[in-house]
């Protein structure tokens, strides 16, 4: 039988205009589909609703399309999907998989959860966020890049939030339910999420689905060692000058593009990028320092 086509994706949160570190990770799970004759899809994370910005999607759609970085199909959007997520919230619940929970971030004092309100039948009209019951039980995955990861889940302290007490619907339910209905196999990332990838994984298991392949890339720091972020102001990238800034990406992804390439148009240098494309450069890297 044909292997299944490789379906990639990138899920920008648009909490601002997409920074290098951002353009970083969109470069490289594109070139990572491409290169297989891979689907690439673009998924907006706007569930966060406090922190979207208003126009940061017309500015990260911009900045793809500025760079050539062209995506299949139409762009999802979470904040259509809430009936989806709900529906599976309401099969998780009658399950039993999920109790309410009012503890508030104060009480929690940044520690463990201590599994407080897993038997404490809190009526379902106090605030209250929904936390998945999880199991003790090692989850353990191979990502592409960064070799075996385990991960000891601990109960109930390792009872996670899917829905918070704003009715916000949690960002590693979301991205588990959205990856499974856009069919995604292989995701592109940065190693910040690869501590909540564990958490995800436990939610594919729990609910059926396929678990996906996981390439985790650096994460661009800054000289103090900080995480390239909207947080760190790092800045809005100008892709109005598109093959210096793909030219940058690259040798940043360790591909080592030729010189020449800086002379070459958007569509010549993907073409290279896209032939060349050797993700395992990465392998082992946690950071890199820009
Ligand atoms: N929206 C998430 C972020 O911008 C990424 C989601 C993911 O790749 O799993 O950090």
């Amino acid at each position: 039988a044909d292997k299944p086509p490789i379906i990639g994706r990138f899920a920008p949160s648009p909490t601002g205009p997409l920074h290098l570190g951002s353009l970083y990770t969109a470069l490289a799970s594109f070139l990572q589909a491409r290169s297989q004759q891979g689907r690439w899809l673009l998924r907006i994370d706007d569930l966060d609703t406090p922190r979207n910005r208003p126009d940061a999607v017309a500015a990260i759609l911009n900045a793809l399309d500025n760079l050539g970085l062209h995506w299949d199909g139409s762009v999802v959007y979470q904040s259509q999907q809430l009936d989806a997520y709900q529906a599976i919230l309401a099969q998780l619940e009658q399950r039993g998989c999920l109790y309410r929970c009012d503890c508030s971030r104060k009480m929690l004092g940044g520690e463990a959860y201590s599994g407080r309100c897993r038997h404490r039948q809190i009526p379902p009209d106090t605030d209250h966020a929904l936390r998945v019951t999880t199991t003790n039980q090692t989850i353990r995955f191979t990502d592409a890049l960064q070799g075996p990861i385990a991960e000891e889940l601990l109960s109930p302290h390792s009872d996670f939030i899917v829905r918070r007490k704003d009715h916000i619907i949690a960002y590693q339910f979301a991205v588990v339910v959205d990856d499974y209905l856009q069919q995604v196999n292989e995701i592109v990332r940065g190693c910040d999420l690869l501590s909540a990838t564990p958490k995800q994984i436990y939610l594919h298991q729990l609910l059926g689905y396929p678990i996906p392949r996981y390439l985790h890339v650096p994460v661009l720091v800054d000289a103090q060692g900080y995480k390239l972020s909207k947080q760190t102001l790092a800045t809005a990238v100008d892709t109005r000058h598109p093959t210096a800034v793909l030219f940058t990406l690259l040798a940043l992804l360790q591909q080592q593009p030729p010189v020449a390439l800086q002379q070459a148009s958007v569509t010549e240098v993907l073409a290279w990028a896209i032939a060349h494309w050797q993700p395992e450069r990465l392998r082992n890297q946690q950071s890199l320092g820009v």
